[in-house]
């Protein structure tokens, strides 16, 4: 059965001791919570990782929300997925929106950045989604198939059943405006699809496949009930406790 999970993406947010004070809460209110294949997960800046690893890794998996594709060397200012492996993480996001549309990532640089995070043995959370222009001029699936075609779909069969899949519609993304329970599982089934056409039925059987984009402890669980939207990558709402930790539950 494939894994559900609900991971947070704190973005660029809270210094260190707000960090580790929202992080032990989130703990405590989870650790009764962790079931067989349910994860809660929380991706952080950089600053984080080694302290919220230590405070917690054992019961919310810990992440970073980029890396470099590179392993090491004079790139001033980067981090590799080697080094974000040493600190205990377990997870990278890969392709957010706000990497692609402020830093320029193609699609050809998250195929290398995901590669490197597979080759450090941590799940890379693959982003895709359209802008508001191609939902309303009809072209977003061909926008979806051209980035998990040219992101992840070059990967072999053992390395792509590692990745976990984010659906964000940019249009919803911190905007308030969530998709619909209906729209969202459109896409996810669609994705689906796609990655039985390229790998196997069995493979997208057991993708997990998340929605991104204004969930929030009122929309989540309609969200989560459609049949192929595995739970959530979480922004905003995973900056309170409390709301981050009812999605989760
Ligand atoms: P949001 O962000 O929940 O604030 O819309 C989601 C994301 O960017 O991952």
């Amino acid at each position: 059965m494939r894994k559900k999970i609900v991971a947070g993406n704190w973005k660029m947010n809270l210094d260190y001791a707000e960090g580790i004070s929202l992080f032990s809460e989130i703990v405590n209110m989870v650790k009764d919570e962790k079931k067989g294949n349910q994860l809660a997960v929380i991706c952080a800046p950089y600053i984080h990782l080694n302290s919220l690893a230590k405070l917690g890794g054992d019961v919310v998996g810990i992440g970073a929300e980029n890396c470099h594709e590179k392993e090491s060397g004079a790139y001033t200012g980067e981090i590799s997925a080697k080094m974000i492996k040493s600190v205990g993480c377990g997870y990278v996001i890969v392709g957010h929106s706000e990497r692609r549309q402020y830093f320029g990532e193609t699609d050809q640089l998250l195929a290398q950045k995901t590669v490197a995070v597979l080759q450090n043995d941590l799940t890379p959370i693959f982003c895709i989604g359209e802008t508001l222009d191609e939902r309303n001029d009809g072209s977003y699936f061909e926008v979806l198939k051209s980035q998990l075609e040219n992101g992840i779909f070059g990967l072999s069969t053992q390395d792509f059943s590692k990745v976990v899949i984010a659906y964000e519609p940019v249009w919803a993304i911190g905007t308030g405006l969530t998709a619909s329970s209906e729209q969202a599982q459109e896409v996810h089934a669609f994705i689906r699809k796609e990655i039985s056409a390229k790998y196997d039925a069995a493979i997208a059987d057991n993708t997990t496949i998340l929605y991104g984009g204004s969930c929030n402890p009122k929309n989540a669980a309609e969200l989560f009930a459609q049949n192929d939207i595995d739970g959530g990558l979480i922004g905003g709402a995973s900056l309170k406790s409390r709301d981050f930790v009812d999605i989760v539950k």
